[in-house]
């Protein structure tokens, strides 16, 4: 077998440049802390909107550059990098919802709606989690009752990200009270039609508000149905899109960490030498180098698994590997930068806490052990080895 090595193409090289150019700039980084109360990172998704970056997942009829889940991931690392707050925002511009609504909607809310996410108008939010039901899909409660002339949603959602500024929300929803997991299909709804309500709201430590939404007998037009009965696979297929996005933005933070992590060391002194000197630092530095470098590989390979969607075996491994591993990293950059690293003073503090949230969302890290233990159960075949997975 050729070995086969990975490279950017000039394309692709220009957009990463352009995107780190952004991340690393003095006002974009300087806005992080802006962010940390929970303010919404405005400024900081207008400025990736002007360089083309909220189209990237909207096909070009829709005023979008339509690019490949792996060059939003790419672009994903790249914001991570300079602030958690706003590649979390990025995610829902670039994610499951926009791939939902430029897949399955109907013509007339494909025109109406991606030309506005595209030029960052209209921002969007994705509604799976319930207050009872989280990884558990198959007992979420929310139920649309279609009717002759229009729809009608009632349920309540919780820990939605972006419910305060979305305009439109993809919601995971039970059709007509079907049971189980292949009862769920998904409707859009608009912040503005009368039954929605924001009803709580949560202040994260990686600085962003989350929120419980209430459906109070919201009606919506028939055409909002854009999934019924049996949808689930469809919408999970979408969502593949997100358990690589998710990874990217702790693989973003984990190089974060670790640049810092770097800066300090060879800055700070103990007993006249600089701390990068000590091996015990050294060897701290290298495994940190090996992880990071590893959960490249993985999640890269899952991204350009898409097709359109990535493969959802790569794509869980790479971000049960990768999540953890941006966690440990940043758990030892935040280490050799001794006390100072656990004040607001340094970035490491505030990489450290966004970085927490990768395990828990878009796919929580035990629900994918299951996904893929399962999988290695059944098809796993010990005489073709693990050519049998079909990775290569
Ligand atoms: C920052 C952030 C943003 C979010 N944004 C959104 C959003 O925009 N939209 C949305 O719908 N949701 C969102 N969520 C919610 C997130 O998707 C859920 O928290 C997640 O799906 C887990 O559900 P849960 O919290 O109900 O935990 P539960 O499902 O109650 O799980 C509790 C624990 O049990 C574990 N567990 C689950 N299954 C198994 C198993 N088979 N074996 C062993 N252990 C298991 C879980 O991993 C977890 O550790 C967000 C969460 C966070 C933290």
């Amino acid at each position: 077998m050729n070995p086969v090595q990975l490279k950017l193409s000039d394309e692709q090289r220009a957009l990463v440049g352009a995107v780190r150019d952004l991340s690393h700039s003095k006002d974009f980084r300087g806005n992080s802390i802006k962010y940390l109360d929970g303010t919404y990172p405005w400024e900081n998704l207008d400025a990736l909107a002007e360089i083309g970056i909220l189209g990237m997942s909207i096909p070009e009829e829709y005023g979008g550059s339509n690019l490949p889940v792996f060059d939003t991931a790419l672009v994903v690392e790249e914001v991570a990098k300079g602030c958690y707050v706003t590649a979390m925002a990025l995610m829902g511009m670039l994610g499951v919802q926009v791939r939902v609504i430029s897949t399955y909607a109907p013509e007339s809310m494909k025109r109406d709606i991606l030309p506005k996410v595209a030029a960052g108008k209209v921002h969007l939010a994705v509604c799976m989690t319930e207050p009872h039901a989280g990884t558990d899909v198959p007992n979420y409660k929310t139920n649309t009752v279609i009717k002759d002339t229009h729809a009608v949603v009632n349920g309540v959602k919780t820990l939605i990200s972006r419910a305060n500024e979305a305009e439109w929300f993809v919601v995971f929803t039970r059709i007509n009270g079907s049971p189980g997991r292949h009862g769920i299909g998904c409707v859009l709804v608009n912040r503005n039609y009368p039954g929605f309500e924001v009803t709580a709201r949560y202040h994260t430590m990686g600085g962003e508000y989350l929120a419980e939404i209430q459906f109070n007998n919201v009606e919506v037009p028939l055409e909002n149905v854009i999934l019924r009965e049996g949808g689930m696979k469809q919408l999970m297929s979408a969502f593949n899109t997100q358990r690589c996005l998710n990874p990217s933005i702790s693989l973003g933070m984990a190089e974060a960490a670790f640049e810092e992590a770097i800066k300090y060391v060879r800055e700070r002194t103990i007993r006249g030498q600089a701390v990068a000197n000590f091996q015990g630092i050294q060897w701290k530095l290298a495994e940190m180098y090996r992880d990071i470098e590893a959960g490249r590989a993985l999640l890269y390979q899952a991204a350009l698994s898409a097709n359109p969607f990535p493969d959802p075996y790569q794509a869980g491994v790479a971000k049960m590997f990768v999540n953890e591993m941006a966690i440990r990293v940043a758990n030892e950059a935040l280490q050799v930068h001794g006390g100072y690293g656990f004040t607001d003073d340094y970035p490491i503090s505030r990489i450290y806490r966004g970085v927490r949230y990768g395990t828990l969302g878009g796919g929580a890290t035990e629900a994918l052990k299951d996904l893929v233990g399962k999988k290695l159960v059944n098809d796993f075949d010990p005489v073709d080895g693990f050519l049998s997975m079909g990775n290569f």
